[in-house]
């Protein structure tokens, strides 16, 4: 089967990363002459439904009781149990933090292959292949997905929406058995603070290093500059390490990959993994006291001064600008 299946979360909105999802998903679904089909878990999907059946062939819900909040091994076993079923040449994922737990385990337990972070997919006759940055987007890695299925998850904000279908598809539920797991509890679920969880999808980025000193100046300098720019705050690893600010605001190779029109990186070196992760910002502005820091060779604006003295002086401006 050539079918094209894009996984997806009830707790997930149609946002951007969702409408990208489906036009990866619809455009490989075309290119390899299949239909695109998604699959929801998790209870209270309708309105992800109805949104999505305006882009895709069919949706399958997925709401059994047993599924009702993520669990990685009742979600993999239910997710494995649909598309063992659906058969499809390619399953897709966006690239929140469920995907990323799942989709690998999918992959195995299918016997397919997995890409990770793709900004890129391609079919060349029989053969299907994802392309994802490497060297600080300097260079793109293309991956031939031999086994089938190919399991790839995308990176947020690379692919284009789908454009609706004049009819929308089908929606049904999957009479799926699901086991619930009894070797892994939840035992508490804790919310992310505001802001910070669609880090991937922001514009606007402020984004603090381990210059910036500790904790305190991220909330008095950092946050007031983030909100007069209606920015997301991020961080580099050093300061997350550090502990003062959120391990989620992590943005680099390890961290978060962000793709906003502006990136401001305050007192951050420019290290080549931070650079991994925002090689698809498409303007840096860099605040740094080193004129040597490395960020000054990939930014489009760089101030060299003490971060203490620019960024009340760009609040100031900012707030003028309100006026
Ligand atoms: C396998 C691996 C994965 C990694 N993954 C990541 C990752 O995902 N993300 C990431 O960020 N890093 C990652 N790192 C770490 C990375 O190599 C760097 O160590 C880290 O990015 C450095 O963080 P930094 O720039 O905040 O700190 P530093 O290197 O300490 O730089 C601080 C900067 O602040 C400037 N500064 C100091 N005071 C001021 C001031 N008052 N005003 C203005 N500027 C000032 C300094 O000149 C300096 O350039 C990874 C490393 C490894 C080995």
């Amino acid at each position: 089967m050539n079918d094209v299946c894009i996984c997806l979360f009830a707790s997930a909105g149609f946002d951007k990363a969702v409408q990208g999802l489906a036009g990866a998903g619809r455009r490989l679904a075309n290119d390899l002459g299949g239909l695109l089909r998604a699959v929801i878990l998790g209870t209270r999907s309708d309105e992800l439904a109805s949104a999505i059946a305006s882009v895709a062939d069919t949706v399958i819900l997925a709401d059994q009781a047993e599924i009702a909040e993520y669990q990685p091994e009742t979600y993999l076993n239910a997710l494995a149990r649909l598309c063992g079923d659906l058969s499809p040449r390619a399953v897709l994922f966006a690239n929140d933090t469920y995907s990323q737990e799942i989709a690998p385990r999918l992959a195995y337990r299918l016997g397919g292959s997995a890409a990770g972070d793709a900004v890129e997919m391609r079919v060349d006759g029989d053969s299907l292949s994802a392309g994802r940055q490497v060297y600080g987007g300097k260079a793109q890695a293309v991956i031939e997905l031999k086994r089938r299925p190919a399991v790839v998850w995308l990176r947020a904000r690379s692919f284009a929406p789908a454009a609706p279908l004049p009819e929308a598809g089908k929606i049904t539920r999957a009479a799926l058995e699901v086991q619930a797991d009894t070797r892994t509890r939840i035992v508490e679920r804790k919310r992310e603070q505001g802001g910070e969880a669609r880090l991937e999808e922001a514009r606007v980025i402020v984004s603090g290093g381990r210059g910036i000193g500790g904790p305190e100046p991220f909330e008095t300098e950092l946050k007031p500059l983030a909100d007069l720019l209606g920015a997301q705050m991020g961080a580099s690893r050093a300061a997350c390490d550090a502990g003062w600010v959120p391990p989620t605001w992590q943005v680099g190779q390890t961290g978060k990959k962000v793709t906003p029109d502006l990136y401001l990186a305050i007192a951050i070196t420019g290290a080549s993994q931070h650079m991994a992760g925002i090689s698809e910002a498409k303007i840096i502005t860099a605040i740094n006291t080193d004129p040597d820091a490395p960020i000054f060779k990939h930014c489009r604006f760089g101030i060299i001064e003490d971060y203490r003295k620019v960024v009340p002086l760009l609040r100031e401006k900012l707030t003028g600008l309100q006026k």
